[in-house]
Order: structure tokens, then sequence, then C-alpha cells
């Protein structure tokens, strides 16, 4: 796996090299957005971590550019804390996933390989699990080829819980995932969402097998 740095804090990058390359993945570095663009548009990457603020192309503008290339390459964002807005900007300039500094490098390798984890085909607008879509477009979400009705917040849950499959995700990675920083949030909010959730996609499904799991203590993860 080979892994695209564009970081102009040289620390920074190099640390996040030299961590990547102990855990053998392969990493280049970009000090300049001008350089992270061209090295991101021209060579083969499985992942780019994009640091937003950066001298010549910014962040997103990378990320819109390499986008609108048809370049899909996962693109995990470096958000300094506290800037909500470039959170939103990145994700909807086409980032995957971003990681606010200062952060743990546990917290960023985790990341990495849940998006290198990402299968192939759910990279298009339409999310597949078993017999279960998500059309992140135009939101409309079916199971066994029937519509079914979700609240936005029931649809951005389950975005995430598709984005990640099989995988068992933590509340607070889910609270950080799809709730802003400024809801307000009680400790049962997403076990009442949980449940919103499997009334719609697996109790009215009893022949189906169940796709919404709870690991007590642990979290949820979406899985047969
Ligand atoms: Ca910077």
């Amino acid at each position: 796996m080979r892994v695209l740095i564009v970081e102009d804090e040289h620390k920074i990058a190099n640390s996040i090299k030299k961590g990547l390359e102990q855990e053998s993945l392969a990493a280049d570095v970009a000090y300049t957005g001008t350089d992270g663009y061209d090295l991101a548009s021209t060579e083969d990457y499985d992942l780019i971590i994009l640091d937003l603020l950066l001298p010549g192309l910014n962040g997103i503008e990378i990320c819109r550019k390499l986008r609108s290339q048809k370049i899909h390459t996962p693109i995990l964002v470096l958000t300094a804390k506290g800037q909500v807005a470039d959170k939103v900007n990145g994700l909807n300039a086409g980032a995957d996933d971003y990681l606010t500094k200062p952060f743990a490098f546990e917290e960023l390798l985790a990341r990495i390989k849940a998006l290198s984890r990402r299968p192939p085909e759910q990279t298009g607008t339409v999310l597949n699990f078993d017999d279960l879509t998500l059309n992140t477009i135009t939101y409309e979400v079916t199971r066994e080829g029937k519509s079914l009705n979700l609240s936005r917040k029931e649809f951005s849950l389950l975005e995430y819980l598709m984005l990640h499959p099989n995988q068992t995700l933590t509340k607070d990675q889910i609270i950080s995932h799809v709730w802003d920083y400024d809801s307000d949030i009680l400790p049962n909010t997403v076990e009442v969402y949980i449940g919103y959730l499997r009334g719609k996609i697996d109790k009215p499904f009893p022949k189906r097998p169940a796709l919404i799991h709870t690991l007590r203590g642990f979290g949820y993860r979406l899985g047969k």
C-alpha cells in the first residue's frame, strides 16, 4: 500500500512518513499543494493524507480537482482543532474522512486501515451491503428492492455504518462522524437512533438476516 502525504509542516509530514514506513507502508511526501496535486494526479496511490492549509493549492482545491478528474483515491483530510467548517468543506469537496490535529499516530493508522479496507465498489454513489442499498446522491435507501423512508439523521447514521461494514464502531466514532459539534447529544442518543434504524431496516424483514448488531460495551456493527 502506497500513501501520499501532502503537508507543509516538515516535522509532521516526516513523522507520519516514518511511522507509516515502520508499519511497512510506502509513503511519499509533498510539502506544497502544487507538488501534492501533481503527484496525486500522476501517480497511483492507495490513499492520500491531505493537510488543508498549504502553499500553492489548498487541500480543498486539490480534493475538488482530483474528484473532478475522476481520481477516486481515498482522501483523509487533516484539519486544525475546532475548524468545523474545514471538515465540512473537505467532506463536501470529496474527502472520505478527516482527522483533527494534533492526533495520535495510532488514530491515524486506524483511519488509514479503515479507508483502505473499503471495497472499491463502495467508492461510487451507491453503497451496498447484503440486500441493502443506499444512494448518497438521491438519498434513496432500499432493502430487498423496497424503498425505505429514513430521516436525515437515520440516513447519515446508516451511511456511516455502510462505509465501515463488518467493523465495530464505538459511540464516540459514530457521534463524531454523524453529529456536528454543536448538536445536543445525550448519552443514549446513538442507541435511540440505532433503535430507529433497526425498526426500519431489520424488523420489517424478519426472513432476512438482521444487519445491525449491538456489541454491549463496545459499539455497533453492520454485518450479517
Ligand atoms: Ca499546513
